[in-house]
């Protein structure tokens, strides 16, 4: 998930919104303000009813921001690296670069997120108990404080991707001292979860609450497909284990000499290429980017006469250009559109490709051992 806009650094860890997020912000603001509120203290003004719900609503945020900081830093502290978080439509994302290295420090990483929901609706709960407070006051922090009951009780479901289904794992780590048996059994869990969501969902659809239900067939065919995909990518994290990139790359990849006319290019080289992607490089051999036949099909042959191969060259991140002896799992890690380019002494030795990722993965989960690599 790229965030659409970073906020920042908090505890040195770049915190991003996605552009979904603001949708929930308004969903809020408009339960709130034309419902919640107005039905619990009715008769004050329109204005009243909407300033506190923004305000509600970024105090929202502000504990959905907590519980991915919970995570990040419980994870810091015993020595998993964090990326960075993103918050988005479905709540929050910590990108950790790496796994918990034992099942004690998964359930750890795991738990701190809904228990700091829940620490949340305690305080809020404590606020209103406080005695003489306005009524549109206590109606906003009882709203505040239900939210982040829901929110805590509802990731501890066990299911993958909620952090419940992390804590599973953990669990099933520690017990079976297995861990691909942990994975194929909580990816179970999670698929199964998932399926009975999307079946309660439409119950609720016909008998209640279409909107409601709706929406729970929507949270629950996410989760099923997650989970598929979360076992997926932990098997082939453990099939690209002591593989370096040269061992999955394109090697000797056909290249664009960003100086060619496109024509030229296509003649002499794409024709001939099993390739749909190309490195392009300058008179040095050094990388500048990469080509796709899906670009230069865009051109008219009139525009391919006249257009330089270095005109049409994508610019690659610098996280998409890497060693032969980096380790081979750290495509996972990288959406590898358009390219991925393997660079030895300044020149292009090799390619990761999306349809090599695609390979790499199915490759990486035929080879993936059953192990047993708990401490
Ligand atoms: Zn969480």
């Amino acid at each position: 998930m790229r965030p659409s806009l970073r906020l920042g650094n908090v505890a040195g860890i770049p915190v991003g919104i996605h552009w979904s997020a603001l949708l929930v912000i308004a969903l809020i603001m408009a339960v709130l303000g034309t419902g919640v509120l107005p039905a619990a203290v009715p008769g004050l003004s329109q204005g009243l009813y909407w300033g506190v719900a923004a305000v509600v609503a970024c105090a929202f945020f502000a504990s959905l921001l907590a519980h991915e900081l919970a995570h990040a830093l419980v994870a810091r502290r015993l020595g998993v690296r964090v990326g960075s978080i993103t918050l988005w439509l479905m709540g929050g994302i910590t990108e950790l670069d790496g796994e918990a290295r034992t099942p004690r420090a998964e359930a750890e990483i795991s738990a701190a997120g809904p228990l700091t929901s829940l620490a949340f609706a305690a305080v809020a709960g404590l606020v209103l108990l406080v005695p003489h407070s306005p009524l549109l006051i206590s109606s906003a922090v009882a709203w505040f404080a239900l939210v982040n009951a829901v929110l805590g009780l509802f990731n501890l479901l066990p299911g993958a991707p909620l952090d419940g289904g992390r804590v599973l794992h953990a669990f099933l780590w520690w017990r079976y001292r297995d861990r691909s048996r942990a994975d194929r059994t909580a990816a179970q869990a999670g698929q199964s979860l998932g399926m009975f969501l999307v079946a309660a969902g439409v119950l609720q659809a016909v008998v209640w609450s279409p909107v409601g239900g709706l929406w729970m067939v929507l949270i629950g065919w996410f989760m099923t497909g997650a989970a598929r995909a979360e076992a997926f990518a932990r098997s082939a994290r453990s099939g690209l284990t002591g593989l370096r990139m040269r061992d999955v790359m394109t090697s000797v990849p056909d290249l664009a000499p960003s100086w060619l006319k496109v024509d030229a290019f296509v003649a002499t080289v794409a024709l001939r290429s099993r390739q749909s992607v190309f490195p392009v490089v300058d008179f040095s051999g050094a990388p500048v980017g990469a080509v796709s036949l899906e670009t230069i099909s865009a051109l008219t042959p009139e525009q391919r006469a006249e257009t330089n191969v270095a005109q049409l060259a994508r610019k690659l991140p610098s996280d998409h250009v890497v060693a032969p002896d980096d380790p081979a799992a750290r495509i996972l890690d990288l959406s590898v559109e358009p390219a991925v380019l393997v660079v030895e002494n300044g020149h292009v030795t090799g390619l990761v490709t999306p349809a090599d990722f695609t390979r790499i993965l199915m490759q990486a989960s035929l080879r993936s051992p059953p192990r047993d690599d708990a401490p």
